[in-house]
């Protein structure tokens, strides 16, 4: 039999890293979710993945701003499944500010956590994909990895760097069995834009469906929400067989965003 690959999920207790996790495990991956939130549910999360679908289930809650802890989590995991074969760099924050008001301690954290993380993460993983000679790097990015919005200096920079950050993973991992690759997404319905959606609709006085129309989805040409289940799906796409040509690339799926 061959043996179960191991895939960790960074920010996997909510949105699209759980969607993603979801799906690895339906596939049979062991899984290492990783991400914030209440103790009970993360476990009632990890212990659902086991029961459903008969694979390792293991949670680390390493704080991603905090490099010491991602060498302590890919090194259990080391120890544990003997690598992590797929890592998906998925967790990630926002702040909205206009640049010379934008605090600094919002943009360290916003570079810490969506970009510097990758990083971490990376490096302490590389070693083990490059000895079993095969390994898959997955960035969620997102479309502000290729455009620009107002007010997200931070996070458009930092999805930047981590779309940069795949260029040279594949560079470097050409002929060692590493692929790299980026998901670029536009908006995808998760917690974090539904509580955005609330927010606009009661500051500005509007129905939710005007907000997420008119204001959210301002950017996208299909005025269309992306779901989970549709990243998840992507990220399926490049770990197959025919996702070894994708790497070194950003995979827009972004509603024509980024078609303007
Ligand atoms: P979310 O808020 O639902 O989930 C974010 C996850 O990251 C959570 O599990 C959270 O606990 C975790 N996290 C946050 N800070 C962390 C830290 N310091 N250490 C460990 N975990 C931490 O968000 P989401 O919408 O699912 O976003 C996931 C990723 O997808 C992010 O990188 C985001 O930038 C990207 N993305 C989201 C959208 C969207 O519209 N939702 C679009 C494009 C890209």
């Amino acid at each position: 039999m061959t043996a179960r690959k191991t895939a960790l999920v960074t920010g996997s207790t909510s949105g699209i890293g759980q969607g993603i996790a979801e799906a690895f495990a339906k596939a049979g991956l062991n899984v290492i979710l990783n991400g914030f939130g209440d103790a009970a549910a993360i476990e009632a999360q990890r212990a659902g993945l086991e029961r459903a679908h008969g694979v390792k289930a293991r949670y680390d809650g390493a704080d991603m701003s905090k490099s010491a802890a991602i060498e302590a989590m890919i090194a259990k995991a080391d120890a544990e499944f003997g690598a992590v074969d797929i890592l998906v760099n998925n967790a990630g924050i926002q702040h909205v500010a206009p640049v010379d008001e934008f605090p600094v301690d919002k943009w360290d954290a916003i570079i810490a956590i969506n970009l510097s993380s990758a990083f971490h993460t990376t490096r302490c993983a590389l070693p083990a994909m490059k000895r079993k000679g095969w390994g898959r790097v997955i960035n969620i990015a997102s479309a502000h990895a290729l455009v620009a919005s107002p007010f997200k200096s931070a996070y458009v920079s930092a999805k930047h760097g981590v779309l940069g950050l795949v260029k040279t993973l594949a560079l470097e991992g050409a002929g060692q069995g590493v692929v790299a690759a980026a998901v670029c997404p536009g908006y995808v319905r998760t917690p974090l834009v539904e509580n955005q959606v609330a927010a606009q609709a009661q500051a500005h006085d509007m129905p939710e469906e005007r907000v997420l129309e008119e204001v959210i989805l301002a950017p996208h040409a299909v005025k269309q929400l992306i779901e989970p289940d549709e990243v998840a799906d992507v990220v399926a796409f490049l770990l197959g067989p025919t996702g070894r040509s994708f790497t070194g690339s950003a995979v827009t799926m972004d509603q024509g965003w980024s078609a303007r």
